[in-house]
């Protein structure tokens, strides 16, 4: 029996369609570890089917986003992934965003699109709903799947065409408080990466005809990223801010976000190298290659001028809101979080985004001790609110562990008939490789917080 919260699981009874050879079309370590460990399956070129422990991870990192975003104060809500075309001519974008935009035609014969981002479907519901600027601030999330027609899909689901995004538009009656919601935005980005174990660091990037210093993009460190960076090294280590920080009350958030913005970090489309030479010492330049997982960007009035989204200020008169776009990759970053965390026998999962938190490998199914001693620490473990996995199934113990490996969940737990009869379990930290046996209680005390190595 598991609680309700547990999602434990037994693979006799789960869907894990693991792969022994490497698959020949991935590229990338992450697009094939996650076709090894059955998280993904391709079904046309850059669609993927989400199978069970894929899906998990997805959910897990979704889940902090989510957390994140509530401390933020941005209120989560859901759009349709197909959007008529009608509100896209308004912003004067249908024309404008080429072939990524993919077309449909319904049977009356009105035009849709399958929703790259959501920009003008949020302003024209902002517009209908909201009359006054008593209403504002406001920051309204969604996560749905988007679809850009890429016209190089490839490294899995890091450019899939169809992928699954958060994206967040904030409204605020002023370029003052709108710069407050970016900070908001900003803060709360640098704590979800951290929480699933990333370093991300913001990037200064390019804000087009807007102008300004209110875009960002988020990157991580990763040898098969396709953006090149620049940064000063200190960016790296910078300490992520408290939640409670972006309380209502924020106060003036611009010293925290001038402590990440004072460094140099840019991507090569805004890289300036004589500013790079004159900005960094030469001991503390970073050029790396990096994995672009989230984005931020403040466009002021561009849609809500083109589209009419007025409120009335505290003057009486109609003025157009100023708003900005967040967006994080959410299936980008489950292949990001592994690049930047497996090793040669599979993916070394951080325990806030492991879809399990512990693999249990019966090593004798079908005998007694063995399977008493496995359900007691399948029990309490999922009892305890622990996502388990019990392989309990007839296999060679060689193929256990190397699934185990695979799959990379931060801790595996050993039993066999010399533990069953010692009432012992040996405990193997996935990304140390170290082993301890323990009695049974010691063991779920120590299954039941995260290694040290995987925090
Ligand atoms: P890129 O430069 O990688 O093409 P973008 O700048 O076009 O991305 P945004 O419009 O900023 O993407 O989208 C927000 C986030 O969505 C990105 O930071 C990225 O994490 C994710 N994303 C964008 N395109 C894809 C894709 N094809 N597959 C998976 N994730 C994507
Ligand atoms: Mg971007």
């Amino acid at each position: 029996m598991s609680s309700p919260q547990s999602q434990s699981q037994r693979m006799s009874n789960y869907f894990l369609p693991t792969l022994k050879e490497t698959p020949s079309e991935a590229q990338i370590v992450s697009h094939r570890l996650m076709l090894r460990a059955g998280m993904v399956r391709q079904s046309a070129a850059g669609l993927y089917s989400w199978l069970p422990l894929g899906l998990k991870a997805l959910r897990k990192i979704e889940t902090i986003v989510r957390e994140e975003q509530a401390k933020a104060g941005a209120i989560e809500m859901l759009m349709p992934t197909l959007q008529s075309a009608d509100i896209w001519r308004e912003s004067g974008r249908y024309e404008d965003y080429g072939k990524e935009m993919l077309r449909i035609t319904d049977r009356h014969g009105r035009d849709l699109l399958y929703g790259p981002t959501n920009e003008e479907l949020i302003t024209q519901i902002f517009r209908d709903n909201v009359v006054s600027y008593k209403d504002l601030p406001k920051n309204l999330y969604h996560i749905q799947w988007k679809f850009r027609d890429e016209i190089r899909p490839r490294f899995g689901v890091m450019r899939g065409r169809e992928f699954l995004m958060k994206d967040g538009y904030s409204f605020d009656i002023d370029e003052a408080s709108a710069r407050t919601a970016y900070y908001k935005m900003f803060l709360a980005y640098l704590r979800s990466f951290r929480r699933m174990g990333l370093k991300a660091m913001p990037v200064a990037a390019d804000t087009g005809p807007i102008g300004g210093d209110l875009s960002h993009e988020f990157i991580i460190l990763a040898e098969t990223g396709e953006s090149e960076v620049f940064c000063h090294s200190d960016i790296l280590d910078l300490p992520v801010p408290e939640a409670e920080l972006m309380g209502d009350d924020t106060g003036d958030l611009a010293p925290l976000i001038e402590s990440f913005t004072q460094y140099y970090a840019r991507s090569d489309e805004m890289h300036d190298s004589a500013m790079f030479e004159a900005q960094v010492p030469a001991d503390k330049q970073v050029t790396a290659r990096g994995i672009e997982v989230g984005h931020i960007f403040y466009f002021g009035q561009k849609y809500s001028t083109a589209m009419k989204a007025l409120v009335a200020g505290p003057d009486g008169k109609d003025t157009a809101v100023h708003s900005g776009s967040y967006g994080i990759g959410i299936s980008r970053l489950v292949g990001g979080i592994i690049e930047a965390s497996h090793d040669d026998d599979g993916i070394v999962w951080p325990w806030a985004v492991a879809p399990f938190h512990v693999g249990l490998i019966n090593l004798k199914p079908g005998h007694e001790g063995c399977d008493a001693l496995c359900a007691r620490l399948f029990d309490t473990l999922s009892q305890n609110g622990l996502d388990v996995l019990y392989d309990d199934r007839d296999e060679r113990a060689g193929a256990k562990f190397s699934t185990m490996d695979l799959i990379g969940l931060p801790w595996q737990a050993v039993i066999g008939p010399r533990g069953a009869e010692g009432q012992e379990v040996e405990i193997k930290n996935r990304a140390t490789g170290e082993k301890h046996v323990l009695a049974l209680d010691a063991a779920i005390a120590l299954l039941s917080s995260p290694p040290e190595s995987a925090q």
